[in-house]
């Protein structure tokens, strides 16, 4: 096959291992942590959690020291566990997955940030518009070396949190997902036919706030490297 010019494979690091994975789609989850659905003015009784998704070139690597986004004067961080999916069940199937085949399409983890641009979102919910301008821009999907589900230990019971420039803004259980990581899986392939490669960004737990030039954020849930991204000074 010829392309008129050289095709960009967007892809994040692997712990340990040379090979990267090759990122096909992001898919995000909104309001999967009670807490965080509650500050975003929802109802985590009487609403479920839902999907949204990112361009699959919005993936930084760990590490990254990167410009503050543009059109923004609230820009958020949610720090959130981020599932790679690969395996056998997606390359047989991959729609209507069961439980049990939703856990084996799962080849590890890694800790992500879904940056929001809060105020471009605000408009677009007010307006009844697309979020695509609040969540899918340029460098909004940082994530840290990806480990095998294999050496991640017992994820459920993690705890994820972010500090900023030191200071602990968001604390969470991984145990508090409203959709553990099996029904999102399962739920998620109702609507798409997901492939190896696919991303899912699962959900901030409570205590997002703003960032701004010159801020350090760091990203931690146990037993996975720790994510750490930073805006330039200037703007
Ligand atoms: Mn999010």
């Amino acid at each position: 096959m010829k392309y008129l010019f050289d095709p960009v494979t967007p892809s994040v690091a692997i712990v340990a291992q040379i090979e990267r994975f090759p990122v096909n789609r992001i898919y995000c989850v909104g309001r999967n942590y009670a807490a965080h659905a509650r500050e975003m003015g929802g109802s985590p009784e009487r609403e479920s959690p839902f999907f949204f998704s990112k361009p699959s070139n919005a993936v930084t690597d760990n590490g990254a020291m990167l410009p503050f986004p543009s059109r923004t004067q609230d820009l958020h961080h949610e720090v959130e566990l981020v599932v790679a999916l690969s395996g056998e069940a997606l390359a047989n199937k991959g729609q209507e997955l069961s439980l049990v085949e939703a856990k084996s399409a799962i080849y590890g983890y890694a800790v992500g940030i879904d940056f929001t641009r809060r105020d471009l979102q605000a408009e677009a919910k007010e307006n009844a518009r697309p979020w695509d301008t609040a969540k899918g821009f340029d460098n909004s999907a940082p994530v840290s070396a990806i480990t095998p589900a294999a050496q991640a230990g017992s994820i459920e019971s993690a705890t994820i949190s972010l500090l900023v420039n030191g200071e602990l803004r968001q604390l969470g259980m991984i145990s508090d997902l409203i959709w553990n990581i099996p029904e999102l899986i399962a739920e998620l392939s109702t609507y798409y036919r997901l492939r190896p490669g696919d991303l899912i960004f699962t959900g901030t737990p409570a205590g997002v706030s703003a960032v701004g030039p010159g801020d350090v954020m760091e990203g931690r849930i146990d037993n996975l490297e720790t994510l750490k991204i930073g805006f330039s000074a200037s703007l």
